[in-house]
Protein backbone atom coordinates (compact mmCIF):
# COMPACT_ATOMS: atom_id res chain seq x y z
CA UNK A 1 0.00 0.00 0.00
CA UNK A 2 1.54 3.61 -0.95
CA UNK A 3 2.04 6.37 1.70
CA UNK A 4 -1.44 8.19 0.17
CA UNK A 5 -3.44 5.01 0.36
CA UNK A 6 -2.40 4.23 3.77
CA UNK A 7 -3.48 7.66 4.65
CA UNK A 8 -7.06 7.39 2.98
CA UNK A 9 -7.02 4.27 4.69
CA UNK A 10 -6.54 5.83 8.16
CA UNK A 11 -8.94 8.32 7.33
CA UNK A 12 -11.75 6.45 5.83
CA UNK A 13 -11.33 4.20 9.55
CA UNK A 14 -11.18 7.60 11.84
CA UNK A 15 -14.43 8.89 10.08
CA UNK A 16 -16.25 5.52 10.56
CA UNK A 17 -15.11 5.52 14.41
CA UNK A 18 -15.43 9.30 15.46
CA UNK A 19 -17.88 10.75 12.95
CA UNK A 20 -17.79 13.71 15.02
CA UNK A 21 -15.44 14.29 17.66
CA UNK A 22 -15.75 17.12 20.17
CA UNK A 23 -13.00 19.41 21.33
CA UNK A 24 -11.91 17.72 24.85
CA UNK A 25 -10.81 20.93 26.06
CA UNK A 26 -13.89 23.05 27.87
CA UNK A 27 -14.17 26.35 26.23
CA UNK A 28 -16.89 29.01 25.19
CA UNK A 29 -14.89 31.23 23.15
CA UNK A 30 -11.71 31.69 21.70
CA UNK A 31 -10.08 33.75 24.06
CA UNK A 32 -10.86 30.58 27.13
CA UNK A 33 -10.25 28.03 24.08
CA UNK A 34 -6.43 29.58 24.08
CA UNK A 35 -6.50 29.96 27.78
CA UNK A 36 -7.36 26.20 27.94
CA UNK A 37 -4.63 25.31 25.27
CA UNK A 38 -1.77 27.30 27.38
CA UNK A 39 -2.59 25.48 30.45
CA UNK A 40 -2.86 21.80 29.05
CA UNK A 41 0.89 22.03 28.50
CA UNK A 42 2.28 19.41 30.64
CA UNK A 43 -0.92 18.58 32.33
CA UNK A 44 -4.10 16.35 30.99
CA UNK A 45 -7.42 17.95 29.25
CA UNK A 46 -8.83 16.00 32.46
CA UNK A 47 -7.08 18.21 34.61
CA UNK A 48 -7.64 21.37 32.55
CA UNK A 49 -11.13 20.87 32.73
CA UNK A 50 -11.23 20.59 36.61
CA UNK A 51 -9.18 23.78 36.90
CA UNK A 52 -10.98 26.10 33.94
CA UNK A 53 -14.14 26.69 35.72
CA UNK A 54 -12.80 28.79 38.31
CA UNK A 55 -10.40 30.40 36.61
CA UNK A 56 -13.09 31.71 34.07
CA UNK A 57 -15.32 32.42 36.73
CA UNK A 58 -13.17 35.03 37.46
CA UNK A 59 -11.45 35.47 34.34
CA UNK A 60 -13.84 35.17 31.55
CA UNK A 61 -12.29 37.80 29.01
CA UNK A 62 -9.16 39.69 28.48
CA UNK A 63 -9.98 42.57 30.18
CA UNK A 64 -11.16 40.40 33.64
CA UNK A 65 -8.21 38.30 33.33
CA UNK A 66 -5.80 41.14 32.94
CA UNK A 67 -7.04 42.66 36.22
CA UNK A 68 -6.78 39.38 38.18
CA UNK A 69 -3.02 38.92 40.17
CA UNK A 70 -0.58 36.30 39.25
CA UNK A 71 -1.37 34.64 43.20
CA UNK A 72 -4.97 34.84 42.33
CA UNK A 73 -4.53 33.13 38.79
CA UNK A 74 -2.40 30.87 40.36
CA UNK A 75 -4.89 29.49 42.85
CA UNK A 76 -7.14 28.75 40.75
CA UNK A 77 -4.66 26.44 38.74
CA UNK A 78 -2.15 25.01 41.09
CA UNK A 79 -2.59 21.91 40.36
CA UNK A 80 -1.44 21.96 36.90
CA UNK A 81 1.76 20.90 35.64
CA UNK A 82 4.11 24.14 35.39
CA UNK A 83 1.63 26.57 37.42
CA UNK A 84 4.12 29.43 38.20
CA UNK A 85 5.12 30.41 35.04
CA UNK A 86 1.65 29.77 33.36
CA UNK A 87 -0.04 32.17 35.65
CA UNK A 88 2.43 34.69 34.60
CA UNK A 89 1.63 33.87 31.20
CA UNK A 90 -1.89 34.09 31.58
CA UNK A 91 -2.07 37.40 33.03
CA UNK A 92 0.59 38.79 30.88
CA UNK A 93 -1.03 37.53 27.98
CA UNK A 94 -4.35 39.14 28.51
CA UNK A 95 -2.84 42.44 29.33
CA UNK A 96 -0.71 41.88 25.61
CA UNK A 97 -4.75 40.98 24.34
CA UNK A 98 -5.45 44.57 25.62
CA UNK A 99 -2.50 46.24 24.64
CA UNK A 100 -2.00 44.96 21.23
CA UNK A 101 -5.35 43.44 19.80
CA UNK A 102 -8.34 45.31 21.46
CA UNK A 103 -8.90 42.52 23.69
CA UNK A 104 -9.69 40.03 20.59
CA UNK A 105 -7.78 36.76 19.78
CA UNK A 106 -6.12 37.43 16.75
CA UNK A 107 -6.61 34.96 13.97
CA UNK A 108 -3.34 34.45 12.79
CA UNK A 109 -0.12 32.59 13.73
CA UNK A 110 2.13 35.32 13.50
CA UNK A 111 0.30 37.74 16.32
CA UNK A 112 -0.36 34.17 18.23
CA UNK A 113 3.17 32.87 18.58
CA UNK A 114 3.77 36.44 20.03
CA UNK A 115 2.16 36.25 22.65
CA UNK A 116 3.50 34.26 26.21
CA UNK A 117 3.34 30.37 26.52
CA UNK A 118 1.68 30.39 22.40
CA UNK A 119 4.16 27.98 20.68
CA UNK A 120 3.43 27.15 16.91
CA UNK A 121 1.50 23.92 18.31
CA UNK A 122 -1.29 25.98 20.97
CA UNK A 123 -1.88 28.74 17.89
CA UNK A 124 -2.44 26.31 15.51
CA UNK A 125 -5.17 24.63 18.13
CA UNK A 126 -6.78 28.02 18.40
CA UNK A 127 -6.46 29.07 14.63
CA UNK A 128 -8.14 25.30 13.93
CA UNK A 129 -10.41 25.05 16.00
CA UNK A 130 -11.60 28.58 17.38
CA UNK A 131 -11.40 30.13 13.87
CA UNK A 132 -11.45 27.17 11.53
CA UNK A 133 -8.72 28.47 9.53
CA UNK A 134 -6.57 25.12 8.08
CA UNK A 135 -4.21 23.73 10.66
CA UNK A 136 -2.78 20.75 11.63
CA UNK A 137 -1.24 20.86 15.01
CA UNK A 138 0.85 17.85 16.10
CA UNK A 139 1.56 16.87 19.26
CA UNK A 140 3.00 14.14 20.93
CA UNK A 141 0.38 11.47 19.86
CA UNK A 142 0.01 12.90 16.06
CA UNK A 143 3.76 12.15 15.81
CA UNK A 144 3.58 9.38 17.38
CA UNK A 145 0.68 7.73 15.25
CA UNK A 146 1.69 9.38 11.83
CA UNK A 147 4.74 7.22 12.47
CA UNK A 148 3.43 3.65 13.10
CA UNK A 149 0.92 4.51 10.25
CA UNK A 150 4.26 5.47 8.12
CA UNK A 151 2.98 8.57 7.18
CA UNK A 152 6.13 10.51 8.26
CA UNK A 153 9.55 10.25 8.24
CA UNK A 154 8.78 11.23 11.58
CA UNK A 155 12.39 13.32 12.33
CA UNK A 156 10.48 16.01 14.47
CA UNK A 157 6.83 16.91 14.97
CA UNK A 158 7.47 20.24 12.26
CA UNK A 159 8.44 17.17 9.51
CA UNK A 160 4.92 15.17 10.28
CA UNK A 161 3.39 18.37 10.22
CA UNK A 162 4.25 19.37 6.85
CA UNK A 163 3.98 15.78 5.56
CA UNK A 164 0.35 15.16 7.41
CA UNK A 165 -0.57 18.62 5.05
CA UNK A 166 0.60 17.44 1.62
CA UNK A 167 -1.40 13.82 2.40
CA UNK A 168 -4.32 15.24 3.37
CA UNK A 169 -6.74 18.31 2.48
CA UNK A 170 -6.96 21.48 4.37
CA UNK A 171 -10.64 20.64 4.98
CA UNK A 172 -9.87 17.77 6.55
CA UNK A 173 -7.05 18.79 8.99
CA UNK A 174 -9.45 20.27 11.47
CA UNK A 175 -11.38 16.95 12.28
CA UNK A 176 -7.97 14.84 11.79
CA UNK A 177 -6.66 16.44 14.45
CA UNK A 178 -9.32 15.58 16.82
CA UNK A 179 -9.55 12.08 15.32
CA UNK A 180 -6.16 10.72 15.60
CA UNK A 181 -5.56 12.63 18.88
CA UNK A 182 -8.47 10.57 19.89
CA UNK A 183 -7.68 7.38 18.73
CA UNK A 184 -3.89 7.61 20.18
CA UNK A 185 -5.41 8.20 23.78
CA UNK A 186 -7.81 5.14 22.96
CA UNK A 187 -6.67 2.88 20.85
CA UNK A 188 -2.51 3.47 20.27
CA UNK A 189 -1.49 4.95 23.16
CA UNK A 190 2.41 5.43 23.85
CA UNK A 191 3.66 1.59 25.01
CA UNK A 192 4.65 -0.20 22.33
CA UNK A 193 2.68 -2.68 20.33
CA UNK A 194 2.82 -5.85 18.05
CA UNK A 195 1.77 -3.13 15.67
CA UNK A 196 -0.59 -5.52 14.69
CA UNK A 197 -3.95 -5.18 17.29
CA UNK A 198 -5.52 -2.78 15.31
CA UNK A 199 -7.94 -2.51 11.92
CA UNK A 200 -5.50 0.83 10.82
CA UNK A 201 -2.43 -1.04 11.31
CA UNK A 202 -4.26 -4.54 10.12
CA UNK A 203 -5.15 -2.75 6.85
CA UNK A 204 -2.07 -0.93 5.86
CA UNK A 205 0.56 -3.59 6.69
CA UNK A 206 -1.08 -6.96 6.33
CA UNK A 207 2.78 -8.21 6.53
CA UNK A 208 4.11 -6.26 9.44
CA UNK A 209 5.33 -8.29 12.27
CA UNK A 210 7.40 -6.16 14.25
CA UNK A 211 6.64 -3.29 16.47
CA UNK A 212 7.75 0.37 14.64
CA UNK A 213 10.22 2.28 16.35
CA UNK A 214 8.50 5.89 17.52
CA UNK A 215 10.97 8.71 16.98
CA UNK A 216 9.99 10.85 20.03
CA UNK A 217 9.51 14.95 19.02
S1 LIG B 1 -1.78 -1.78 15.67
FE1 LIG B 1 -0.59 -0.80 17.28
S2 LIG B 1 0.59 0.80 16.22
FE2 LIG B 1 -1.09 0.20 14.88
S3 LIG B 1 -2.74 1.65 15.33
FE3 LIG B 1 -3.07 -0.18 16.58
S4 LIG B 1 -2.08 0.28 18.55
FE4 LIG B 1 -1.30 1.73 17.02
Amino acid sequence: MTKIERAQTAKTILDRLYPTVPIPLDHTDPFTLLIAVLLSAQCTDKRVNLVTPALFNIGPTPQKMAQLSVAEILECIKTCGLANSKAKNVKRLAELLLERHEGIVPANFEDLEALPGVGHKTAGVVMSHAFHIPAFPVDTHIHRLAQRWKLTSGKNVVQTETDLKKLYHPDDWENLHLQIITYGREHCTARGCNGLKCEICRTCFPNRRQPVQVKKP
